[in-house]
């Protein structure tokens, strides 16, 4: 399979995520690196269904070996599939960039293998794009819950934004909608991310330049509709994290039937869109 088709099966894979806005992170462009990250106003461009324009939006891969009931790219779905490797994600994301398609990169994944082994491709794109092409501009990576502490924080030397999805409000519908998913492991991650920030605090202090860990801050996605919970869950449970683990922002994301099956548990999808409204206005 060629780049241009794993581009057609990978961009459209990742659409349904849209916790991908970049405000948050400024950088100027300096001599003999490429690009710079503005503090907002970069990335606020929104199609219908969810696609960030400014953004090259990607899954690295679809190939998943979790069975999630809400997502396209589950195991159980017979769809094409696709992987890139480091090196293509790189070379695309330069060549968008000097055509001035982009203004920065948001690569998400499907877990390959193993949370560790899909990280460290991840690391291994956002370690060419800093270190050999000298790219300066923004990147959002996700970190795929269940990662080990010590790849968590070097991706995030590397990057602007990280995020990892929380998906829904309450173990009980994650349990029953992600079965594959522990919540445990989604925790971890965010309370790695925040604790090697609060660790970082001192050297703010300090004359030397203190190393840039995460500057956008860490951000997460709730799935609206395709659960049991209400509309106070997923408040209180924003609210949560929002103190906790010192979130820059949580997204919504109204439910998308896109597998044939029904939800399990009787569930019936409750006005998704609507809720997700409303739940942004309550935010
Ligand atoms: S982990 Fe779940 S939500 Fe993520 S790509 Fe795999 S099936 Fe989809």
């Amino acid at each position: 399979m060629d780049v241009a088709d794993k581009l057609k099966i990978l961009a459209d894979a990742a659409k349904y995520d849209v916790s991908c806005a970049s405000s948050g992170s400024e950088r100027k462009g300096r001599l003999g690196a490429v690009g710079s990250a503005a503090a907002s106003g970069i990335c606020h461009s929104w199609t219908a269904d969810g696609r960030c324009v400014s953004l090259l939006k990607l899954l690295y891969t679809n190939a998943c070996r979790y069975d999630c009931t809400y997502c396209i790219n589950r195991r159980s779905n017979d769809i094409p599939r696709a992987a890139f490797t480091p090196e293509e994600v790189a070379k695309l994301t330069m060549d968008f960039y000097r055509r001035n398609y982009i203004e920065g990169l948001f690569l998400s994944s499907a877990v390959a293998v193993s949370p560790d082994h899909t990280m460290e491709r991840l690391i291994r794109v956002a370690e060419m794009l800093r270190h050999r092409e000298h790219f300066n501009g923004y990147i959002h990576m996700k970190i795929i819950p269940g990662t080990d502490p010590d790849l968590v924080r070097r991706l995030g030397y590397l990057v602007d934004r990280v995020s990892a999805n929380i998906e829904f409000a309450t173990e009980e519908d994650l349990r029953l909608l992600a079965p594959d998913k522990q919540a445990q492991g989604i925790r971890s991650v965010m309370l790695s991310v925040r604790d090697e920030g609060m660790a970082l605090l001192p050297a703010l202090r300090s004359p030397t330049p203190a190393p840039r860990f995460v500057p956008a801050g860490q951000s997460t996605q709730m799935i609206v509709g395709a659960g049991r919970s209400n509309d106070r869950d997923i408040l209180t449970r924003a609210e949560s994290l929002y103190r906790q683990v010192q979130l820059k922002r949580v997204y919504y994301s109204a439910y998308v039937p896109v597998n044939p099956l029904a939800l399990p548990g009787g569930i019936a999808p409750a006005a998704p869109l609507l809720r997700e409204h409303r739940v942004y206005q309550a935010d």
